[in-house]
Order: structure tokens, then sequence, then C-alpha cells
């Protein structure tokens, strides 16, 4: 079995390691030089939407995934009658544009903070109207990690926001003063075979996830949010890995995002949970049975921005992930991640460790 990855970062690089684990082959598509992946298969070197190096998986691979949502769509479909692509290319097409992944949501009655397309500045204003502020202004497409956001307050923030992300698609969202954010991991095969993680407790810091625990104490919200990946895998006809980002306000979940691939807030499935989350979206888009998600633990995950200091690589009790990049301000080299018996430890020994690496060093991420 080969499979053919578009991508071959970090989230590339654990595909390849659970890959390596079950006997599957991989073959990457990657323009960067030296990526995080080179050590788990060959990597064509050329752009993502590169026909060449596309006709070249789809001739050489049983299946083709992908490890990041900016994929462009078009290109999918020139090879998904020659191969399988999975996720569906369908659903890739849905998490691209936040207008349509908004229409997603509501068809399936998931419940999402009130948003307005905003197409001109009247748009903008119009908007602020209705939903009224604060509300966050977002380009509908390319976003990510907080990029390509703008904040507006007070009326008098419109201008600054509309001359920082005007002349383009943009969705105004309204602000939700959220008490924390959760994300709900599934996995679904060929077969329609659902899994779903524990709900995991997100923390970003400036749009990044700073860190991730799971599992959390609330079962009433865990049954929600599993329910509506559930409804999302199901509707999608989706095959592999899909990763919902709420947001939880008292009793409520409210729908920010979905990310049709594996996530930065599932990390915590190599160590914490039966099957990770890698393992399990390979085993998804080849059909093979699902593995267990069930937690190992109470699992804490870390993201190391920036740098990998001499300290994170002699933590007691703790799993390093340095995915061989070079150190630049700003982005993702690596993760720690600790998997203890109960939920007071692991966030004690989070916090020490986040002192440890120094995460408030690290200002602005870029995930390249
Ligand atoms: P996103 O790229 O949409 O996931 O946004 C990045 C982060 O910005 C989220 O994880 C939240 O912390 C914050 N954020 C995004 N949208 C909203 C919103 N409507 N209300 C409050 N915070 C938000």
């Amino acid at each position: 079995m080969r499979i053919g990855i578009i991508g071959a970062g970090q989230l590339g690089q654990m595909l390849g390691f659970a890959a390596r684990d079950l006997d599957i082959e991989c073959l990457f598509v990657d323009p960067s030089i030296s990526p995080p992946a080179r050590m788990c298969g060959k990597v064509l070197q050329r752009p993502f939407d590169d026909k060449s190096a596309l006709a070249e998986l789809a001739e050489n691979c049983d299946v083709i995934t992908y490890e990041f949502e900016n994929v462009p769509v078009g290109a999918l479909q020139q090879i998904k009658g020659n191969v399988p692509v999975y996720p569906p290319v369908d659903a890739l097409r849905q998490a691209q544009d936040r207008l349509d992944e908004k229409r997603l949501f509501e068809r399936l009655d998931i419940p999402l903070p009130g948003y307005r397309a905003v197409d001109t500045r009247d748009d903008l204003v119009a908007a602020s109207e209705a939903l009224g502020l604060p509300l966050v202004l977002k380009t509908r497409r390319l976003g990510y990690d907080g990029k390509g956001q703008f904040v507006v307050r007070t009326g008098s923030d419109i201008d600054a926001a509309w001359r920082t992300l005007g002349g383009q698609s943009l969705i105004a969202e309204q602000w939700v003063p959220f008490d924390y954010e959760v994300s709900s991991i599934g996995a679904r095969n060929a077969d329609g075979e659902v899994r779903i993680y524990a709900l995991t407790r997100n923390v970003h810091v400036d749009g990044i996830l700073q860190r991730s625990l799971s599992p959390l104490d609330a079962p009433p919200l865990e049954t929600q949010a599993a329910d509506y990946v559930r409804r999302l895998l199901e509707h999608l006809d989706y095959v592999g890995v899909l990763a919902l980002e709420l947001f939880v306000r008292g009793d409520a979940l409210l729908a920010n995002e979905f990310a049709p691939r594996v996530h930065n807030s599932g990390h915590w499935t190599i160590e914490g949970a039966a099957t990770s989350q890698f393992e399990n979206h390979l085993r998804a888009v080849t059909n093979m049975p699902l593995g267990s998600t069930a937690s190992r633990g109470h699992a804490g995950m870390l993201n190391l921005i920036g740098e990998i200091p001499d300290a994170a690589r002699t933590l007691e009790d703790a799993y390093l992930h340095d995915y061989g990049k070079k150190p630049r301000p700003g982005r993702k080299l690596g993760h720690v991640t600790v998997v203890l018996d109960n939920a007071e430890e692991r966030d004690a020994r989070v916090d020490t460790i986040d002192k440890i690496v120094n995460w408030s060093s690290c200002s602005h991420v870029d995930t390249a």
C-alpha cells in the first residue's frame, strides 16, 4: 500500500511515522527544501498544485490525502477520477470558505455565532448594526491561526478594519465572550465506521494554539460536541479525520470552524489515546477498521514555538516531538506531551513545563 500525501510538514511527518507502523509507504509533494516529512518517504519538491507532481502521485499511489487545508481544490478535482482522494474534495471546498462553512453548520443545526457576509464597507457597517459590537472581521479564505482577522471593538475601528482587510470577500462574526475553547476530533472510514476522541480543551495565545488538555470533565459538552462531529462526518460522507473547533459559554457550544485533516489539538493522541489521530486517519483513508479512540490517561500538549530550548530535551516523563525545522521566531518547531493519572497533576505539570519552555517569549506564529 502506498499513500500520496500533499504537504510534508509536521502533520505529514506524524502521518509518515504512523504509516511506517502500518507498513504503508508514503510519497509526498511539497515545495519546501528539507520539509519535516523528508525522513518518512520520497518528497516531490514541487508546488502543491503542480500537474505533473499530482499525476505522479495518482499513478503511483493507492490513495491520496492532504495535511493542510489550502490545497487548491481544482488540482484535486483533476486527479480524483484516477485515484481516491480523501477527505472528500467537497468537504475541503466547504472548509476553505468561512461563509460556506457557516452555512453548513446552519444546515446541520450546529449552533454558531451570528455572522454576515461582508463585501463592501457598507456591508460592514450594516453587519455591525445587525450583530452588535465587538465583532470579528475575517477573510473568507486562506485565514489561519488568527491571521486575516480584525476585531472591531467600536464604531471608530471600522475604517481601520476596512483598510486592513477590505477588497476581498469577508465575513463579520459576533464576538463570543467564551469561557474556553474546545475541539472534538473524529474519524470515519469509507464503510461508515465512526470513532470520536475525548473532548480537548484548547488555549490560544494571539490566535495560536498554545496548549491542549484532554479529557476534560464535562460530560454534557462531550456528548453534544461528538454529536455535532458525527453530523458533519455523515453529512459530508467523510473519510479521514476531521477536527471541529468550538467555543464554550456556560452549558452551550458554538461552532467556530472545522478542519478536514489531522489537527494540532489532537497531537496528544499519539501518547494519550489507544490509537493516534494519525493512525486513524490512515486507517480511514485506506478503509481499514478504525482503532479505539479511548484515552490512556490525562494528556496535556504544549506547542514549542520559535525555539526548542535545551531544557525541553531533558524533561522528566514528557514526550518531546522535534519536527526538525529551522528555528525562526514564531515558527511551530515541536511539541511536548505529558500523560498523567489525573487532571490536577496534568495541569500542574503542563504549567511547569510551560514556564520552562517559556512560551511567553514567542509572539507571532508562522506555521510554514
Ligand atoms: P480562527 O482562525 O477562526 O480559529 O480564530 C483564531 C482564534 O481567534 C480562535 O481560536 C479564538 O481564540 C479567536 N476567535 C475567533 N473568532 C472569534 C469570535 N467570533 N469570538 C471570540 N474569539 C474569536
